[in-house]
């Protein structure tokens, strides 16, 4: 039962390394998720954001269009 518990408990450590590793990745796949770049100011939004969301950004912060900010972004 000793030696049972003993691995059982090596299982749970190891498990806990591999959640931490994912959690990295993790965090790894939402800055590759935010992959619209404002040109303009650099900031970046994630690749769901909203064509509108865009454009209130360009002209409350740049006066421009979303096109001038976000040129590779369909209005
Ligand atoms: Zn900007």
């Amino acid at each position: 039962m000793g030696n049972g518990a003993k691995a059982q408990q090596k299982r749970e450590r190891n498990a806990e390394k591999g959640a931490a590793k994912g959690s990295k990745s993790q965090s790894k796949v939402n800055e590759a998720a935010k992959s619209i770049i404002c040109s303009t100011c650099r900031q970046s939004f994630f690749i769901t954001t909203r064509a509108p969301a865009l454009e209130e950004h360009a002209q409350n912060k740049h006066s421009k269009t979303m096109a001038d900010c976000f040129p590779g972004v369909k209005a």
